[in-house]
Formats: structure tokens, sequence, C-alpha cells
């Protein structure tokens, strides 16, 4: 059995179907607070460690969320571009059928690269239960993330910590990261709650206007034009965005964005993690060491999983909003306390394992 430590690895489950030629794999890390949790990503590339990897991280974000969900990931391994929508739906379907053992009871799916609120839909059908997966259609009982849980839940971890530093939202300077569905509700709450957002960028490049750029003018050119750029204002690289002078950084589409060759230049004095990945840990410990308050993203963008769990209660969107308020509060705060203002990321991490593993204890799986 593969096992890196006391925490997992439960099952690490290999299928394949050969009607569709179906590949997959299930890996379940750890199941002591509740399910594992996590999204099923259809990529032609994907190794049984990676998804080892992404569960595992799954354990710690649901527990640090504070959800009764352990940590688990799925992938198949075909590239959906060369298949017909009935071989996708072929594939998603017999990935169901295989691991219909351990659904719900020890695995909950959700989406994930590739895979969107139809293929939870086919997933559930499958399985005969909605409970199989989150991140399925409005009309089966799901809560889309077009709803805007992650960019809610990145804004209240902000003022959160804005707060903590002893400080207001009301003016400080944002600048945000990609305009997809994170970085578009990141803006819409911080500039409802007074923060004055000058710079937004997009695959085209940055936008900066040191008199505040509007959300409702930024959504209707983007619709228009196809791009933030179009705006009044000055038009950036999309690089230059991160050396802005601006009091809170918000990196919200890619990975490694912040890396050595650019974290010198870093002027705000918060980075709010909304993607995954932004930084590597020895580039936020730069950063931290500098004094730079550092919401890392499985503390930050952890919206929308408290959606997921929201939507196996069969909660409407009134309720997750208030429940994603509720812990993302809570969480970010008790982080801030215990990191003391310094290493964000370990305290987070210190607080989802002694999570883990009380509940291992309780479960006399651990002395
Ligand atoms: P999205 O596809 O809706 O939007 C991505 C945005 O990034 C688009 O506006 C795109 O134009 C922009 N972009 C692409 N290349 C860029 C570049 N070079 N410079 C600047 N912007 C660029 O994606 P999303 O759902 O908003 O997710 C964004 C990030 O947040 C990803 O890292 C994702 O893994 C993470 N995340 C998302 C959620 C969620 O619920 N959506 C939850 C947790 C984490």
């Amino acid at each position: 059995m593969r096992r890196e430590d006391e925490f997992g690895f439960e099952k690490v489950i290999e299928v394949y179907d050969q009607k569709t030629g179906m590949q997959g794999v299930c890996v379940i890390h750890n199941t002591a607070r509740g399910p594992g949790k996590g999204g099923i990503r259809m990529v032609p590339d994907v190794t049984v460690e990676e998804v080892m990897g992404l569960a595992r991280a799954m354990t710690w974000k649901n527990a640090m969320a504070d959800l009764p969900f352990g940590g688990a990931k799925s992938g198949i391994r075909v590239d959906p571009r060369k298949l017909t929508p009935e071989q996708k739906e072929a594939h998603m379907r017999a990935f169901a059928r295989k691991i219909k053992e351990v659904v719900p009871g020890e695995y909950i799916a959700g989406p994930d690269m590739n895979t969107t609120e139809k293929e939870m839909a086919q997933f559930a059908d499958e399985l005969g239960t909605p409970k199989a997966c989150t991140g399925k259609p409005l009309s089966v009982g799901g809560l889309p993330h077009e709803l805007g849980s992650t960019g809610f839940g990145v804004a209240i971890s902000t003022r959160v910590a804005v707060k903590h530093m002893g400080k207001d939202l009301h003016g400080m300077t944002v600048a945000i990261e990609g305009f997809g569905n994170v970085g578009t509700f990141a803006m819409k709450f911080l500039e409802e709650w007074g923060a004055k957002v000058v710079a937004v960028s997009d695959s085209k490049g940055t936008i900066y206007a040191k008199d505040g750029l509007r959300y409702a003018d930024l959504m209707k050119i983007k619709a228009e034009k196809g791009t933030v750029t179009a705006e009044k204002g000055e038009k950036l690289d999309a690089a230059k965005l991160f050396e802005l002078p601006v009091d809170i950084l918000i990196p919200g589409a890619r990975p490694d964005v912040i890396h050595k060759g650019n974290v010198a230049n870093i002027k705000a004095k918060m980075v709010a993690e909304a993607a995954n990945l932004p930084a590597k840990y020895d580039i936020e410990q730069v950063l931290m060491n500098k004094g730079v308050v550092v919401l890392p993203d499985f503390v930050a963008n952890a919206g929308g999983v408290i959606s997921s769990y929201c939507e196996t209660m069969g909660w409407d969107s009134e309720t997750m909003f208030k429940v994603v308020e509720g812990k993302i509060a809570g969480n970010t705060k008790i982080m801030l306390e215990r990191a003391d203002n310094h290493d964000t990321r370990k305290a987070a991490m210190e607080i989802a394992k002694e999570r883990v593993s009380d509940a291992m204890r309780n479960r006399g799986w651990l002395r």
C-alpha cells in the first residue's frame, strides 16, 4: 500500500473500461472528517502521482474550511477535445460505474479541469443519487459556481485581514489578476465594501487607472470588446499588474505569477491568493519576511468547496453566502492570530492537520 504518512492514502483506485477505453483513477487520501471531496479532471496526461498530490491537498483545504469532508481527487486520462459529446458522456458514466462502491460514502465528486455541471449531472444520474457529486446544474439541485462563491470568499478573507491589521478597507487600492469567475466577483464585493480597484488584467493585458475602475464598466466593456484593456486608463503588460503600487494584490488567474524574478518588486502590503498556487512557498516566505500579509490559496479561495458542502446539505444560495462568509471569516481570523502576522501558510497547515488528527484520534485511528 502506498502510504506516505499517518494521514493517508486510504485508497488508490485505478479503473479501466474495455467498452469505452476509459482509464481513470480515484484517490481517497483521508476520510476521518467525512467522505473525501474532490473534483474529477479529464486531461490526457494525468498521472496517479498528480491525483495523489491533489487528493492530499484537498484533505487540508476541506479541514481548514472546517467542512465535514475528507480529501480525494479523480482523474480520467483522455483528451476531451478528441471525443464526441457522446464519447465524453460515455467516459464519465463508465468512470461513475467503476467507482460506485465508494460513492458517496467515501468519495463525493465535483467538477475540475474539463468537467462542468453537465458532466456532474451525468455522474449523478448514472449512480442514481444527487449525493454522488456537487457542482450540478441548479435544475437538478446544484449550486453552480456562477453564483460567485469563490470570489465572494476571497473578498471576505481580504476584508477580515485588513481589519486584523487595524486598517479600514475603505479607500484601499487593489489590483486583481484575471477577470473570470473569481476575479469578477472579488472585484464586485470589494468595490461594494469601499475598496478602490485600480488595476485589473486578463489574457490581453492590464488596465490601470489611479482614480479607480468601476466593476459595472469593466463587465460592460469585457462583454462588448472581449477584454478589460479596452476600458479607459493606462494599458500595461499583464505581468506589470503585480508590481503596481497598491495596498492589496489579488492573483486570480494563473500559477507561479509571483516568482523570484518579480518578488522584490511587489509593493502590495497584502496578497490575497484567489488562484491556486500563484507563488511557491519559498516565494511566499520572501513576501512574509518583508511584512506582506499573505492569505494562502487554500484559505482565501475555499468559497467553492464551502458552496459544495451547502449543495450536499440541500441549502439555497442565500444560506450558502452566509455559510461562506462565516467559515472564511472565522478561518482567516484564527489563521492570522496563530501566525501573528507572519507565516500564514504554516499556521493554516497546522490548524488543518490538528483538525484531521483530532478526528482520527476520536475514531481511534491514532493514539
Ligand atoms: P476563469 O476561466 O473564469 O477566468 C480566468 C481569467 O484569467 C480570465 O479572465 C482570463 O482572461 C484570465 N487570464 C488568462 N490568462 C491571463 C494572463 N496571462 N494574465 C491575466 N489574466 C489572465 O477561471 P476562474 O474560475 O476565475 O479561476 C481562476 C483561478 O482561481 C484558477 O487558478 C482556479 O484554479 C482558481 N480557483 C477557482 C475556483 C472557482 O470556483 N472558480 C475555486 C478555487 C480556485
